[in-house]
């Protein structure tokens, strides 16, 4: 369990000021300047030597993808992109970063930009993030007024520029590629890759993107040490991570944990427990609603980290726990996740606009029994030709909830079939 001390954000809560001196008093823009004086290198060393993973779902060593962008500034200007596209069900962690801790957020940009050797970042903002708009565009405001941003920023002789873009609520600008068209005022559809966007990102130029909790993060690793930050979790799993705990709890919440903390211990100790008591689980999302869910028997020790779950088939994600207790109706569940996957595909690929709604429509059907036994696997099957055969993940993500859901509760879809044949009536999802 994570101690108070060695949390990063201490104001997860919004229970003291956002604004710049409290901040200040809370640890940020302490040092900025003297760990800029180290020079680039140190900064991405440092990084790489914390282990720290992607925050934003792929779990990407961060420090590597710095190091991907070109050493020198040529003829092409070279950008930090922060996604804050927060739009994965379950996921709420970012808004609360940018709310009540956001000078964690502009610090941790001026470093990763400075050390990317970017000219400029880009904050791609969820449209519906308007609160978290204004307290991050007050805090950059004290930022600029304080010299810690803009011309020779924190006297570091840097030149830096932050700014905060608001999107219009699609999911798919989660995807960095779709995020980049829409920052460039085109569809937000995402790229064919290769090239990535460390050769050609924003308006063509050389681009990284990170996710805020990443980028949050930065500072505090540099002012408390590498090894500080890689004393949590297992072995390629290191630091602090911000989960997000809902449904059938207690109290649903968000808490800054160690990686690796058993699964079981995180809600139990966090969110009150489950409903009803521990007995009472049916299965838990781990990580944001696409990844695999999975059942009890696995949820009474599995450890939350990115190598743990992948053993189980599943993900660390975005790290938001769903819980569902024995009350939920599964097959309905994912048919809802299936909804939203077929309804926020962007349509450029085949098997991903064709595959999420057929998938959603004979799901739609098995909630109410009336399908045949042998269309379970055929829709496994048809996930299977979604998964990994389009240009970006939400193909993935369509399709790993329902491979979750037929590996570990099959039974419930037969039995409304079963059910159904029988006369019996079985409990109907409404059409959206
Ligand atoms: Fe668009 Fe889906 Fe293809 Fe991604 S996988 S590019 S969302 S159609």
């Amino acid at each position: 369990m994570l101690e108070d001390k060695d949390r990063i954000f201490t104001n997860l809560y919004g229970l003291q000021d956002p604004g710049l001196e409290a901040a200040k008093k809370r640890g940020a823009w302490n040092g900025t300047g003297e760990f800029m004086a180290l020079g680039d290198d140190w900064i991405v060393d440092q990084i790489k030597a914390s282990g720290l993973r992607g925050r934003g779902g792929a779990g990407f060593p961060t420090g590597l993808k710095w190091s991907f962008m070109p050493r020198e500034v040529g003829d092409r200007p070279h950008y930090l992109v922060v996604n804050a596209d927060e739009s994965e069900p379950g996921t709420c962690k970012d808004r609360d970063l940018m709310r009540h801790d956001p000078h964690l957020l502009v610090e941790g940009c001026l470093i990763a930009s400075f050390a990317m050797r970017a000219n400029a970042c880009y904050i791609y903002l969820r449209g519906e993030y308007i609160d978290e708009r204004v307290a991050l565009q007050k805090a950059i405001d004290e930022a600029y007024a304080a010299g810690l941003v803009g011309k020779n920023a924190c006297g570091s002789g840097y030149d830096f520029d932050v700014y905060v873009h608001q999107g219009a609520g699609a999911y798919i600008c989660g995807e960095e590629t779709a995020l980049l068209e829409s920052l460039e005022g085109k569809k937000g559809q995402p790229r064919l890759k290769p090239p990535f966007p460390a050769n050609a990102g924003l308006y063509g130029c050389p681009t990284t993107v990170n996710n805020v909790e990443s980028i949050a993060v930065t500072p505090t690793i540099l002012r408390r040490g590498a090894g500080w930050f890689s004393s949590f979790g297992r072995a390629g799993n290191a630091g602090t991570k911000v989960f997000c705990i809902s449904g059938h709890v207690n109290t649903p919440c968000n808490v800054e944990e160690e990686m690796s903390i058993p699964l079981k211990t995180l809600i139990e100790k966090h969110a009150g427990g489950v409903i009803g008591g521990w007995d009472n689980l049916k299965a838990i999302i781990p990580g944001g609603s696409s990844v695999p869910c999975l059942p009890r028997d696995i949820c009474d020790d599995v450890l939350m980290d990115f190598d743990a779950l992948k053993e189980h088939k599943s993900g660390l994600g975005t790290a938001a726990v769903i819980v569902m207790d024995q009350s939920t109706d599964m097959v309905r569940a994912i048919t809802r996740l299936a909804y939203f996957y077929k309804h926020e595909s962007c349509g450029q690929c085949t098997p991903c606009r064709e595959g999420t709604g057929w998938m959603w429509r004979v799901l739609n059907r098995m909630c109410e029994g009336k399908a045949e036994m042998a269309e379970i696997d055929m829709l496994l099957d048809v996930s299977q030709e979604i998964e990994g055969h389009t240009i970006c993940a939400l193909g993935d993500a369509a399709a790993w909830p329902v491979q979750g859901l037929i590996r570990h509760f099959r039974h419930e879809i037969e039995d409304k079939i079963t059910s159904y044949r029988a006369g019996k009536s079985v409990h109907a999802v409404a059409a959206e």
